[in-house]
C-alpha cells in the first residue's frame, strides 16, 4: 500500500520508522511518503494559513498550497487515491474504517492545522478523487499529524505482512468473529504466579474449547462494564448466533446493568 502524508510538520513522522511500521517499510509491504506542504508555497514566509472570511478566532489552511500539493503528489497516477482527511467534524474512525481503507492500494492524508482547511480543498478534489472527512475521536486535537499516526498504524497493522501473527488481528477488542464489536478480555504471560496473583487456572489447562469459552466470557463481562452500549447492540443483532452460555451470561450481564 503506498501511503502520502502532506503536513507543515514532516518531522512529526519520525515514529512511523519504528517497529511493525518502519518493518513494514522496510519489507516494501508500506510504501509511505512525507510531503511538506510549505514546499508549495510562494512568498518568502512560506505562508499556509489567512484569517477566516466572516471573522472569527484563528487562522485557516490557504486552499492554494493545498490545491498544488494535491494535483503534485497525484499527477500521472493511473487511478486516482483515496484522500483522507482528519477532522473533528469527520464521520468517526473505528476498526471497520479502518478495515475498509486497508483494502485501497493508496491513500493520501492531508493534515491541517489552525481552524482548518478552506473547503474549497476537500471540494476540488472531489472532482478527481474519493475523498473523506474523518474524526478519530470528540475531542479537538491541535492538528491533524497525531490523528493521521492513528490511521495510519490502525491500517497498516491489518495489511498482510505486517503483523508477525495474523491471527492476533482477528482476536483483537471489535474483532473477533461472530463476536465482533466487543472489547477483549484480560490477557497473561508467565510467571503464573505474580505478587500474590494467579493467572487463570482455565488458560493453562491445555483444553482449547474452555480457553475459548472463558476469553468469549470475560470480552462479554469486560464489555458490559466499558461499553454497555456495545453489549445491547450484541443482544439486538446477533443474540441468535451465540453459543448458549454465551447468550445466557448476556442476558445475566444486561440485567445487572443500570436502567435495565
Ligand atoms: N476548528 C476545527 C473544528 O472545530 O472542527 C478544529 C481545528 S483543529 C484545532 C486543527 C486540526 O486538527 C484539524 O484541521 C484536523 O486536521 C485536526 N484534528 C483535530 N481534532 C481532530 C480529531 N478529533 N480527529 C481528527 N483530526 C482532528
Amino acid at each position: 500500500m503506498r501511503i502520502d502524508i502532506i503536513t507543515i510538520f514532516p518531522d512529526y513522522f519520525a515514529p512511523l520508522e519504528l517497529s511493525l511500521i518502519g518493518k513494514a517499510r522496510a519489507a516494501g509491504i508500506l510504501d509511505i511518503r512525507l510531503h511538506d506542504l510549505r514546499s508549495w508555497t510562494h512568498d518568502r514566509h512560506s505562508t499556509v494559513d489567512d484569517t477566516p472570511y466572516g471573522g472569527g478566532p484563528g487562522m485557516v489552511m490557504k486552499p492554494q498550497p493545498w490545491g498544488e500539493a494535491l494535483d503534485s503528489v497525484t499527477a500521472g497516477a493511473d487511478a486516482p487515491p483515496r484522500l483522507v482527511l482528519p477532522t473533528p467534524s469527520g464521520t468517526p474512525f473505528t476498526q471497520e474504517h479502518a478495515k475498509r481503507l486497508s483494502r485501497e492500494p493508496w491513500l493520501v492524508l492531508a493534515c491541517g492545522r489552525y481552524e482548518g482547511v478552506d473547503a474549497r480543498v476537500p471540494a476540488d478534489a472531489e472532482r478527481r478523487m474519493p475523498v473523506e472527512e474523518v474524526s478519530i475521536g470528540d475531542y479537538v486535537l491541535a492538528g491533524g499529524e497525531s490523528a493521521t499516526l492513528v490511521i495510519v498504524e490502525t491500517v497498516s497493522r491489518l495489511l498482510p505482512g505486517v503483523l508477525g501473527n495474523a491471527e492476533s488481528a482477528v482476536q483483537d477488542s471489535f474483532a473477533s468473529g461472530a463476536m465482533e464489536n466487543l472489547l477483549e478480555g484480560p490477557v497473561y504471560t508467565k510467571p503464573a504466579q505474580w505478587r500474590g496473583q494467579e493467572v487463570p487456572p482455565v488458560l493453562l489447562s491445555g483444553d482449547h474449547g474452555a480457553v475459548d469459552r472463558w476469553r468469549r466470557h470475560e470480552a462479554l463481562r469486560k464489555t458490559a462494564r466499558n461499553r454497555p452500549e456495545l453489549l445491547r447492540e450484541l443482544a439486538a443483532r446477533r443474540m441468535d448466533e451465540l453459543e448458549r452460555s454465551d447468550r445466557e451470561l448476556l442476558l445475566e450481564l444486561l440485567e445487572q446493568m443500570p436502567g435495565e
